[in-house]
């Protein structure tokens, strides 16, 4: 698909780069003994802490070095004191456009690139760069397939304060989202969606630095997550993608323009691609739906697609499905997205999912099946208003304090605990009213985390408006 043409076209008019790597870049038969040669003299003199001073002093990398970097990281040649210090130094000094798009090629590169050309579909995914409470791509993902679009969907794990979706899947006993890339295609064909990881197969690199950047605090960084998301979806062999871009206290983008600013970086790498890419800019300032843990929010994914799902979850996932269709031409809108909803097709597609991927498929009958903490604790307001603000940041964080993500790259998620979240900016509130539920077996932690969620809330005596979900669509 256009994919592969659109990559050779990449940009490198305003590289800057000596003439022997202009060479090497330019020449189509640089595998040829001589280019080989040349290739083994550049990387020689590449030394990885040279690449780092470089960046760290503020100067523009050239597409050899960004190159070298990853290619060599994804190879464990480099090792991940030396990765973390370069992230921190792209963190601080950031990447131009030129830089951005060459580690994306880089990342996106470090690993096979579908061919999905066998599928008679459109080939559409979707992807966010993340929220608290936001379980949307569960939802979607069958959805859209039920509306007879294939999802070739490669997803993360928790980052930061935000919740990510393997680790919600892997809530499920049994499901694996650690497909070969054979199986990913095979199921592709078959059921038109599939959700997986990166891989040591596709897009290795962006496992490895994505982990890394979780416990490095190098996540909210406009290149690296542009190039994070982007090399994995353009790795995917799309028709389109529509992205999720959040802002708000829960996002990584706390700024609507930096948020706009990100969406408008992806939506040019795409487009340098010849994937067409359509931006929906979402609130983040809320949780996102009722609840926040990874089983709780498989269990709420379950209840929307059974027609139980809360307004502002389902008013995301339309705006981001209509969006979809478009991308692949599908006529049907809203309703369509609804109907399937109602007729429980996308229930069923979701179903089929779970199953194939090794699922417990009792679970949909049986929430008890889910690993879901059995004690609950209530937190509760201790005066009366309206909620003016939440620090969703904070509830992001207290999901990890309480082992619903990782505070060090080899930590074991707890998917059972979690929180129910039962106000919102512009809810009017009682006294005693309960704010939040705190799902957890550990009392000590429970009663630590409930005293930090009072400050989460601002609650003042005069009335506020409920957040807009979708501020803006971009192309
Ligand atoms: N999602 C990703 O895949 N990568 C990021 O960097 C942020 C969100």
């Amino acid at each position: 698909m256009m994919i592969f043409k659109g990559i050779k076209k990449y940009p490198r008019k305003d590289a800057t780069r000596d003439s022997l790597q202009s060479k090497k870049l330019k020449n189509p038969t640089s595998n040829s003994l001589q280019s080989k040669k040349l290739k083994n003299t550049v990387r020689d003199v590449l030394n990885p802490k040279v690449i780092i001073r470089k960046k760290r002093d503020g100067k523009k990398l050239n597409e050899q070095e960004i190159e070298y970097f990853i290619s060599e990281y994804t190879k464990y040649n480099i090792p991940d004191y030396q990765m973390a210090a370069f992230l921190m130094a792209i963190y601080f000094q950031g990447l131009d456009f030129y830089e951005t798009s060459c580690l994306m090629k880089a990342m996106m590169h470090s690993g096979k690139v579908l061919n999905l050309r066998e599928i008679k579909k459109p080939i559409i995914d979707k992807h966010s760069t993340g929220g608290v409470g936001d379980k949307v791509s569960l939802i979607l993902a069958p959805l859209m397939a039920s509306c007879g679009i294939c999802v070739p969907m490669i997803s993360g794990r928790g980052l930061g304060h935000t919740g990510g979706t393997l680790d919600k899947l892997e809530s499920i006993p049994g499901f694996r989202t650690n497909l070969t890339l054979k199986a990913f295609k095979r199921q592709l064909s078959h059921l038109g969606v599939a959700l997986i990881g990166q891989t040591r197969e596709i897009a290795p690199a962006d496992k490895k630095i994505y982990a890394l950047r979780d416990v490095t605090a190098t996540v909210d960084s406009i290149p690296l997550i542009a190039a994070s998301i982007m090399s994995k979806k353009l790795a995917e062999d799309l028709n389109g993608l529509v992205l999720d871009i959040k802002f708000g206290s829960g996002a990584f983008m706390t700024d609507y323009d930096k948020a706009k600013k990100l969406a408008r970086t992806m939506i040019q790498i795409g487009k340098r691609a010849g994937v067409k890419v359509t931006a929906v800019l979402t609130d983040m300032n809320n949780p996102l739906g009722e609840y926040v843990g990874n089983s709780l929010e498989v269990m709420e994914t379950i209840e929307a697609l059974k027609g139980r799902g809360s307004k502002d979850l389902m008013e995301v996932t339309y705006a981001l499905g209509r969006e979809m269709l478009k991308l692949a031409k599908v006529k049907g809108g809203e309703t369509l997205l609804k109907k399937n909803i109602a007729t429980r097709a996308a229930l069923d597609c979701f179903k089929k999912m779970v199953c194939v991927q090794n699922g417990d498929i009792l679970i949909f009958n049986d929430y008890k099946r889910l690993p879901i903490a059995k004690h609950k604790y209530r937190v509760l307001a201790k005066k009366s208003g309206y909620v003016h603000k939440i620090d969703n940041y904070q509830i992001g964080m207290l999901l990890v304090t309480l082992g619903g993500g990782r505070i060090k790259m080899e930590d074991k998620i707890d998917p059972s605990c979690g929180f129910k979240i039962h106000k919102k900016i512009g809810n009017k509130v009682k006294k005693g009213d309960r704010l939040v539920e705190i799902f957890c077996d550990d009392p000590v932690k429970a009663r630590s985390i409930s005293k930090k969620m009072h400050d989460v809330f601002t609650i003042r005596a005069h009335a506020c408006n409920r957040m807009q979900m979708i501020c803006d669509i971009l192309h």
